[in-house]
């Protein structure tokens, strides 16, 4: 019997679902058993070619609507999300192994506030008049045209939302290909714009491993480039935009710090690092995995830590009680191994964790490692798996300096109770997501993006508008025109 979270087809184009078995066959595991749930197959060079021609013709019309025509369709396409909410969240979970506690309150639900507020600004969107005496100048923002999303697997539904939705919002078409390990999720974000009314072809989906993406990104018809990935990827396809002067939005890794000072609450710094390193078991992008703590509080912080860590509840995703689910795949469950052991090696202490959960499943202890020094592997690599490293501080001066000393800018988060220090030490903080007294929160409200190797442009917020859009500028000229000659 065919396993409920089989889509339909593999990939959707021009408002329906379409096959092609000729394409390399990707089996979808559900990370909590290591059982295959579904198959699609990777784009073929005719569906790559079925998607982007669909997307680039049906662009121009929808670029002529209104913004309130095109807003309506989104703000539909949300509410018809959250009432599928359960339903999504069941097929995010069998997409990533992420738990039902989870996904039925961050990953749908995120991906219907990002059309919901995109959908809002879309008929907002206007230039400028700019007075010249009696000529003026005039400002039009316009769609960049056909559009590519490429995601990570993290956040199947989110990463398809966050980006399709402002693309769309300004005019544009796009064509998603998400992460060959959750391929699920991004189809069903497809499927219901198309219900909400978004005209076909404005939202296409297609699978596809590395080559599919890279084919997207070379495409001469396509005029910007979403990536949400690794750095070395980000490095590839930026790249391969640059050949084609194509826009991009880089949305890449990181190894942020999270500083506790030791006048901060200890119970909410404790709450900051497990958000900031344990939330999809610790798959995110942004979480603060080096964790800078004033000596004084060292050891009172890692037993409370370790303490509460111990609460996690590691079992059937499906079950609403658990609160730590599997990695993505048996190969990240490895790769994360590997940085554990390598931690060990080189000398730092185990708290908690430290090992493959003893159950079926890709599953990893919740682990905790103290006495980490900044040259340890596990505080220089991104591991993206549920590794925290805990590492000592003295002054205020020296961790600002030691918290800046990676390739890294994603995100960085402050711990304190003196409000003027926690300004001070964020403003110095080379990062582009930042938090005082709190980790990881992405409301749609908020600008999300990285400095450094962590990334180019941003998502969420009015930002995303700048980078999905361009400015025309108009001069009009009232009198006579003065030439030399
Ligand atoms: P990868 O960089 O491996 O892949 C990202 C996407 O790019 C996948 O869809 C992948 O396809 C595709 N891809 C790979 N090679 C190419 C290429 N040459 N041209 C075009 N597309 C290509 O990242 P992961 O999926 O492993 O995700 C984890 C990474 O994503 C982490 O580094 C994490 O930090 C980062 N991330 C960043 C976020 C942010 O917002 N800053 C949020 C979430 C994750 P396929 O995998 O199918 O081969």
């Amino acid at each position: 019997m065919t396993h409920p979270a089989q889509p339909k087809a593999s990939h959707f184009i021009n408002g329906e679902y379409v096959e092609d078995t000729a394409g390399t066959p990707i089996p979808v595991i559900y990370a909590a058993t290591g059982e295959q749930i579904a198959t699609v197959y990777a784009a073929t060079p005719a569906i790559v070619e079925q998607a982007l021609s669909t997307a680039k013709a049906a662009q121009k019309e929808w670029a002529k609507m209104t913004g309130t025509e095109r807003g309506r369709i989104l703000r539909r396409a949300a509410d018809i999300t959250r009432e599928r909410n359960h339903e999504l969240s069941v097929l995010e979970t069998y997409d990533t192994g992420k738990p039902l506690q989870e996904t039925l309150v961050a990953d749908a639900t995120s991906g219907a506030d990002a059309l919901e507020y995109f959908g809002g600004l879309a008929g907002s969107l206007t230039g400028e008049h700019i007075p010249m005496g009696e000529d003026w100048v005039y400002t039009v923002r316009e769609a960049l045209g056909l559009c590519v999303g490429i995601g990570a697997w993290n956040y199947p539904t989110q990463i398809a939302c966050w980006k399709g939705a402002p693309a769309l919002a300004c005019g544009n078409s796009m064509v998603f290909k998400p992460s060959e390990t959750t391929p699920l999720c991004a189809l069903k974000v497809a499927e219901i714009l198309h219900e909400a009314g978004a005209p076909a072809g404005i939202y296409n989906v297609i699978q596809g491993m590395g080559e599919v993406g890279g084919a997207l990104v070379a495409d001469p018809r396509v005029d910007k480039v979403s990536l949400t990935g690794s750095v070395p990827t980000g490095k590839k396809v930026y790249a391969a935009a640059a050949a084609g002067m194509k826009h991009v939005t880089m949305e890449l890794g990181g190894k942020s710090p999270l500083i506790i000072f030791d006048d901060a609450d200890i119970d909410n710094a404790v709450g900051g690092a497990i958000n900031g390193n344990f939330y999809s078991s610790g798959q995110v992008c942004s979480n603060g995995t080096r964790v800078f703590v004033q000596k004084g509080i060292k050891e009172k912080f890692l037993a409370r830590l370790a303490e509460r860590t111990g609460n996690a509840i590691l079992g059937d995703p499906m079950d609403e009680a658990t609160s730590f689910g599997p990695m993505v795949t048996e190969n990240q469950m490895n790769i994360v191994l590997g940085y554990i052991e390598k931690g060990k090696e080189e000398g730092a202490r185990v708290v908690c964790g430290g090992a493959r959960a003893d159950m079926d499943g890709y599953y990893i202890q919740p682990t905790v490692f103290a006495d980490v020094t900044d040259d340890m592997t596990i505080a220089r690599e991104e591991i993206f798996g549920p590794v925290m490293s805990v590492l000592d501080f003295d002054t205020e001066e020296e961790v600002i300096a030691r918290a800046n000393d990676t390739e890294f800018g994603l995100s960085a988060g402050v711990f304190t109770n003196d409000f003027s220090r926690a300004h001070r030490v964020i403003g110095q903080l080379e990062a582009g997501s930042c938090f005082i007294n709190s980790y990881n929160d992405a409301p749609v409200e908020a600008p999300f993006g990285g400095v450094k190797a962590s990334g180019v442009g941003r998502e969420n917020s009015k930002e995303a508008i700048k980078h999905f859009s361009q400015v025309k500028s108009v001069y009009v000229r009232m009198g006579d025109v003065e030439a030399a000659f």
